[in-house]
């Protein structure tokens, strides 16, 4: 059983390690951000609700996000295991998920925390490219699609998240600093908490991962 969390800020890497491990270990990616641009998509009263939040860089209620997340971890492909990328975002949020795990008789195994300065970060958020269909991540000059703003993988169109822009990226820089990187503390302290270095090629950070998942 591998039950994962990625936790790093904004353009760390976590969505496109996250799906490389879905690839590799065949657990299910659990995304907070791929699901609330999915509900702003759909027009759904959640997507209603989540987009003002994005759009400013906050962070939506602590009590939304972990409704989703409960619910999403009831669903039985996560019997085998999951990857939460992108939550918990504050210290309620990780409380709340030790309460649900509990209930179901699990537990985190590993927190990876993906560390990377934010100079890095502006240069990989100005230039990610999103596919609109299945939420994959590109970048223009790191990690560029075979066909220009089109998905390699689902052949999806590509484009600049709303979020993606320069005075946003520093305001959820802000909350990661404030609001996130407590969450680490949190489970140091439980001693699950692994520290990797961010910078690199993708190649190189993917093995950073699979390596503490392996070998602890
Ligand atoms: P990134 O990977 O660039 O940090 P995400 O896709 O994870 O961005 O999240 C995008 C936005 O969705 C966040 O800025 C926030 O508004 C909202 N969001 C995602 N996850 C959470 C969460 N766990 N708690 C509150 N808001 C969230
Ligand atoms: P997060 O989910 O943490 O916000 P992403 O996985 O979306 O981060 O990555 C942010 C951007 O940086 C994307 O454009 C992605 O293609 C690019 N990227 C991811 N990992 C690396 C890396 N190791 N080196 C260079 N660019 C990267
Ligand atoms: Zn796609």
């Amino acid at each position: 059983m591998m039950n994962l969390i990625l936790v790093g800020p904004p353009g760390s890497g976590k969505g496109t390690q996250a799906k490389m491990l879905v690839d590799k270990y065949n657990i299910p990616q659990i995304s907070t951000g791929d699901i609330l641009r999915e509900a702003v998509k759909e027009g759904s009263p959640l997507g209603k609700q989540a987009k003002d939040f994005m759009d400013k860089g906050a962070l939506l209620p602590d009590e939304v996000v972990i409704g989703i997340i409960e619910e999403r971890l009831k669903k039985p492909d996560c019997k085998g295991g999951f990857i939460l990328d992108g939550f918990p975002r504050t210290v309620a949020q990780a409380e709340a998920l030790g309460a649900i795990l509990d209930k179901m008789d699990l537990k985190i195994e590993y927190l990876i925390n993906i560390e990377i300065d934010d100079e890095e970060l502006l240069k990989r958020l100005t230039g990610r490219r999103t596919c609109r269909k299945c939420g994959k991540g590109y970048h223009v000059v790191f990690d560029p699609p075979k066909n220009k703003d089109v998905c390699n993988k689902c052949k999806g169109e590509l484009y600049q998240r709303d979020d993606d822009k320069e005075d946003t990226i520093k305001s959820r820089l802000k909350v990661y600093h404030q609001q996130t990187a407590p969450v680490v503390e949190f489970y140091q302290k439980k001693n699950t908490s692994r520290a990797i270095n961010g910078l690199g090629k993708i190649d190189e950070v993917f093995q950073r991962i699979t390596d503490i998942i392996e070998r602890g």
